[in-house]
């Protein structure tokens, strides 16, 4: 299952964190999940649940995903703007076709909350 290594390695990390910052135990983590990651939020978090308890620090790890639209970049204005849906959208201020995916695809560990 891609989640459960999703999760297992974010477990890795945090417990990394935790052990630079000298953290009792880490209280809640937040993750960017982009649209087009392939993840699915509910599992990744039901993967992380199951595999948090094994370790002291992240017992009570809260885990919060937040998921990140598809932001596209138009080449020829230069402007940004989010589709809900993955196709080569069209520019809405000047029409063009030469648009460029530039969020979406992502999965970044965004903050992370310990207790000293
Ligand atoms: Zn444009």
């Amino acid at each position: 299952m891609h989640e459960a290594s999703i999760a297992y390695s974010l477990l890795q990390m945090l417990l990394e964190i935790g052990e630079k910052e000298g953290a009792r135990e880490i209280r809640k983590a937040v993750v960017k999940v982009g649209k087009l990651s392939g993840v699915v939020p509910e599992c990744l978090s039901f993967a992380f649940d199951a595999m948090k308890t094994e370790y002291s620090k992240t017992e009570n790890t809260r885990l919060v995903i937040v998921e990140v639209p598809l932001t596209y970049l138009c080449r020829r204005c230069g402007k940004t703007f989010t589709r809900e849906d993955f196709i080569f959208p069209e520019c809405p201020f000047c029409s063009s076709a030469e648009t460029e995916l530039i969020k979406g695809e992502e999965l970044d560990l965004e903050e992370v909350e310990c207790e000293v």
